[in-house]
């Protein structure tokens, strides 16, 4: 059992009472009806959800599986086979765990904006926020974080953040950007020290190849 998922559970519950606390061998979690509002808080549509904990919970999003059937099982619906719904790519996902996601967090800013783009598709035929996934959701998740589409300037990134060269926190940052390296790719590189070098590593040698 996850405790920091259990111990957040009451809270969950007292702002979202669509949602209820279930057991099952030996096992927390939530099940219940997830709301959409527009942005005059109307609600526009609901889902069938439940919530579990993962094992590295909170630096990892917990699992949230689509139960209503409202969403087709397939990845090009961001939905896998098991009704578990792909909300973001591994690499965004840990940045945005860095300190440790809480629960209603990961319902507001993650689960609900996911379903509200999944109506905007059943209503409209596409995205509203079209998101790639696999390795092209990896590539493009690269190329924002790196503020470059050139693979050349991802290695050297890399090879900055990881390797022995340094600069200057107040010089001036290598990209030419103009700006300070501590405000520019600095901040960068702490992400990628935040994803790790092996899984950058692997992760760049997958898009470039
Ligand atoms: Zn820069």
């Amino acid at each position: 059992m996850n405790q920091d998922f259990k111990n957040q559970l009451s809270e969950v519950i007292s702002i979202f009472p669509d949602l209820s606390i279930k057991h099952i061998e030996g096992q927390d979690f939530l099940k219940g009806i997830l709301d959409i509002a527009d942005e005059s808080s109307t609600v526009i549509g609901s889902f069938s959800v439940e919530i579990y904990p993962t094992e590295k919970f909170p630096y990892r999003f917990p699992k949230i599986f689509e139960v209503g059937g409202d969403i087709p099982c397939n990845a090009d619906w961001h939905k896998y086979n098991d009704n578990s719904c792909c909300i973001s790519v591994e690499q965004d996902e840990i940045l945005k765990c860095q300190s440790g996601i809480t629960l209603i967090n990961f319902i507001e800013k993650e689960a609900i904006p996911y379903f509200a783009n999944q109506l905007y598709r059943i209503k409209t035929g596409h995205y509203l926020n079209e998101y790639p996934h696999g390795k092209e959701g990896v590539r493009l998740f690269y190329i924002e974080l790196f503020k470059s589409s050139n693979p050349k300037f991802w290695y050297f990134c890399f090879d900055h953040a990881f390797g022995n060269s340094k600069t200057g926190r107040n010089k001036r940052c290598y990209c030419n950007s103009g700006g300070k390296y501590k405000k520019c790719h600095m901040l960068v590189e702490e992400k990628l020290q935040i994803i790790g070098k092996q899984k950058v590593l692997t992760d760049l040698n997958l898009i470039t190849s």
